[in-house]
């Protein structure tokens, strides 16, 4: 509708945009900067709960490195203990026995103990299974025997439990110094990682690892066959390279987490504490898309009420008015100026004010047209109805005479030795002459049905709707009468007036027949006057006979 009112105003992209769609793009302006807001929040809350998990993630490996490293002190106190004593607690073998039980009930993560000779065989345990057997070719058996400090033994499988732990030796030494006796602790690293589970972190996963990436123990899956970490693995190159760290990485399962690591002080041994990125940000993650689907509701729902209120509010008006502005173009009586909006009062007062100079130049234009069209069928000089007049009002007769079978009748007027009386008198009073004469036809004809035409140059013709000859000659002879009776100074002539000749004709119009032939009958008679001396009238007796009156 707006188009149809204002094709040319409504150029531009912008402009054609619908106020449905504005109120829209409005909202979403306002909306944006808000939704961009939580969004950096979010996302700030998100990293912030990444960085909280892996810091609690270093905490986890730190006390778990912590309760190994005691472990370890423990179990290492208890082997130097027991290395000095070893020959004379093989001595009594029972009391041995009941020691080693007591110490591997008691110590924690001591899972057994052995005390024997210097070449590795096992004399007193509390765990009878190793009785007498020969244990010569462990490391750390080798490595006790030759080192003053207590060794420390690569991680194995123990024969009897399937799990993986480490052993502790110690040598009892001669005054010169030389090995006389072995005594040896081992220490379970499953209960270690056990131990450690207490970081408050859900989906936590602990590994063991020692120098080369085999994996000694793992939460929450204990290991029995140990996995290796292939030695190009990020984790272990980073592991390898400091005492402790973070990182992303593949783990030794080959899923991706988050790690903590940290070495074990004395020890190749690393604690790894790895969680599943997904387990570190479920809570945020949940709670983001919460905000979203809510902001996209109340989104949604905010747009429908604008837009429903836009309809309401804008447009409704909008169409209200715009049905008043066309039923005033149509002229209907429903008033305008009674907007049902204020902000539209000016428009709808501006609108009237349009519309009453549109009304008074509709006004002013069917004058000019009026004025126009009376300029189009009379003659400038004269006032008197123009050739073009006669020509249609004459077809006009002919038509309503046919159908009447009523007579029509021409008298044709032509001035006398005009061209005389312009040589003698002058161009100017000729005109005036002209409309002397033009002026008595025009009363002549007065309040009758009769027509008085200027036919051209100093001829004039007079339509008589309903005369007969006989009627039409008695105008004539008046007219020739007036004309004379002017009285206008012709002083070359023999009247030394002013006169004029006429010819008459009428006739019956029939559909048959043609008005020319009228006109021709007239012309003729004009011609006869004319010949037979001027100042008189001639009436045609048929199309081509004049006879004289
Ligand atoms: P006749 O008696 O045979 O009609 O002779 P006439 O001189 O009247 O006829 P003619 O046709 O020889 O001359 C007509 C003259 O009328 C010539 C022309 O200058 C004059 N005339 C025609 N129209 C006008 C006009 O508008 N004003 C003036 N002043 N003269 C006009
Ligand atoms: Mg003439
Ligand atoms: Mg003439």
């Amino acid at each position: 509708m707006a188009d149809q009112l204002h094709p040319k105003a409504q150029s531009g992209r912008w402009r054609r945009v619908s106020i449905r769609r504005r109120v829209i793009s409005l909202i979403l302006l306002l909306a944006l900067p808000i939704a961009l807001e939580r969004g950096v929040a979010l996302l700030n809350a998100r990293n912030q709960q990444i960085a909280d998990t892996i810091d609690r993630l270093r905490q986890t490996v730190q006390i778990v490195a912590l309760a190994q490293s005691e472990n370890i002190s423990a179990a290492t106190a208890v082997v130097q203990t027991l290395g000095p004593q070893a020959t004379s607690l093989m001595a009594d073998p029972a009391a041995c026995e009941a020691l080693l039980r007591q110490i591997s009930g008691e110590v924690l993560g001591v899972q057994g103990a052995w005390i024997g000779t210097i070449e590795g065989r096992v004399r007193c345990t509390n765990a009878r299974a190793l009785l007498n057997v020969d244990l010569s070719d462990r490391d750390y058996v080798q490595k006790a025997l030759k080192s003053p400090q207590p060794a420390v033994s690569d991680f194995f499988v123990t024969r009897n439990t399937a799990r993986s732990g480490i052993a502790i030796a110690s040598a009892e030494r001669d005054a010169k110094g030389d090995p006389v006796a072995l005594a040896a602790v081992g220490l379970d690293l499953q209960w270690m990682s056990r131990s450690s589970v207490h970081a408050g972190l859900s989906g936590v996963h602990i590994w063991v690892v020692d120098g080369a990436g085999a994996v000694l123990a793992r939460h929450p899956v204990p290991t029995t066959i140990p996995e290796t970490m292939p030695s190009a693995a990020p984790l272990l190159q980073a592991m390898m390279a400091h005492d402790d760290g973070t990182l992303q990485a593949p783990g030794p399962d080959g899923v991706t987490r988050y790690f903590a690591y940290v070495r074990l002080p004395g020890t190749a041994i690393r604690v790894l504490a790895g969680i599943d990125p997904a387990d570190a940000t479920r809570a945020i993650d949940q709670r983001i898309l919460a905000t979203l689907g809510l902001l996209f509701s109340a989104l949604t729902a905010l747009t429908l009420i604008a837009i429903y209120a836009a309809d309401r509010l804008i447009v409704a008006p909008i169409d209200q008015m715009a049905r008043d502005i066309l039923a005033a173009g149509r002229d209907e009586t429903r008033g305008l100026g009674e907007a049902e909006v204020r902000e539209f009062e000016p428009v709808m007062r501006a609108f009237e004010a349009m519309n009453r100079r549109l009304d008074e130049r509709t006004a002013g234009l069917r004058n000019i047209n009026r004025r126009l069209t009376a300029l189009a069928s009379t003659d400038g000089l004269t006032g008197l109805a123009n050739r073009r007049t006669f020509d249609v009002q004459f077809s006009d007769e002919w038509v309503h005479g046919a159908d009447a079978g009523r007579p029509l009748a021409l008298v044709m007027a032509d001035v006398d030795n005009f061209k005389l009386y312009n040589d003698t008198m002058g161009h100017l009073q000729g005109d005036e002459a002209l409309r002397s004469v033009a002026r008595m036809l025009a009363a002549a004809v007065a309040g009758t049905p009769n027509l008085a035409a200027r036919y051209g140059g100093e001829e004039f013709i007079v339509l008589l709707p309903g005369c007969d000859v006989a009627a039409a000659v008695e105008f004539a002879e008046d007219v020739r009468r007036l004309v004379a009776a002017l009285g206008i100074d012709h002083p070359k002539t023999a009247m030394r007036r002013l006169t004029a000749s006429f010819g008459v004709a009428a006739a019956v119009p029939s559909l048959h027949g043609s008005p020319d032939a009228l006109l021709a009958s007239a012309d003729g008679a004009l011609y006869e006057a004319k010949r037979l001396g001027r100042n008189r009238v001639v009436a045609a007796r048929g199309p081509a006979e004049a006879v004289r009156v």
